[in-house]
């Protein structure tokens, strides 16, 4: 039976019938809710359930409380003048006094954990913290540190990714340290004959370590000895 409207009359009967089948097929589908509370959901490591602070990383900066688009950041602390070392002179450094986040403003965008140069603050996927008074929800330094303390380590590096500056100048100076401890000691101008002469058996000693097996043997000797021979000097001790 169909109406004005060209669609097709549905009796109630049918209509249960059909409702009734839907909810049958329903039913026998696996589940895909959790039963939380007394079951806890399995979240992904990297899932924003609140954010944590690394203290000893924290340099004061301030630069989360300034990015955070809800102002839900409060930092205070103050300058500490360190003595002078040998040859240098006093610095200061901040010290934090407090660190709150407010996360009843909070809206986890993440721009905090972002712009943070050094790393002191990081999402922990806890979601536990809900309160019935709403000024808990403002955690303080300790608490936040709590939660540092559950976040996941950080995933592996990427083996393809490009090496960072720092990185790059720290792996360079360890090079040059070791090229210049390897080097051959050369005697200063006005040295003893026998600090001469060590120095010019380490300088030989070197010189014969660098050069290969190869280049040392003279190229005919190359062209007719068997490749096992060569390096041995075998044939050279008995030619001589
Ligand atoms: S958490 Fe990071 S961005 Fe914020 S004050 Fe500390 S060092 Fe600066
Ligand atoms: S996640 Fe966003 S809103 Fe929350 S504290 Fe960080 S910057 Fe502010």
């Amino acid at each position: 039976m169909t109406g004005r409207t060209g669609r097709r009359r549905i009796g109630i009967g049918t209509g249960l019938v059909q409702g009734l089948i839907v909810t049958a097929k329903t039913m026998l589908r696996p589940s895909h809710t959790d039963e939380y509370p007394d079951v806890r959901p399995s979240l992904p490591s990297r899932s924003r359930g609140v954010i944590g602070l690394v203290q000893e990383n924290c340099t004061s900066c301030g630069l989360c409380a300034r990015e955070c688009p809800d102002w839900c950041i409060q930092i205070e602390a103050h300058k500490e003048t360190l003595p002078a070392v040998a040859g240098g002179r006093a610095r200061q450094r901040n010290v934090l006094d407090s660190f709150t986040i407010d996360f009843s403003l909070c809206m986890y965008c993440g721009i905090c954990v972002e712009v943070c140069p050094f790393d002191a603050l990081i999402w922990s996927s806890e979601f536990e913290y809900a309160e019935y008074d709403i000024v808990d929800l403002t955690h303080d330094r300790g608490r936040l540190s709590q939660w540092a303390a559950t976040a996941p380590p950080p995933p592996p590096a990427d083996p393809a990714a490009v090496e960072p500056k720092e990185v790059g100048a720290a792996r360079k100076a360890l090079e040059r340290a070791a090229k210049k401890a390897a080097a051959p000691r050369t005697a200063p101008a006005g040295a003893s004959p026998a600090a001469k002469k060590a120095a010019a058996a380490e300088k030989a000693a070197a010189v014969k370590k660098a050069v290969p097996v190869e280049k040392a043997v003279p190229v005919e000797r190359q062209a007719t000895e068997p490749p096992e021979e060569r390096g041995t000097g075998a044939r050279g001790e008995a030619d001589s």
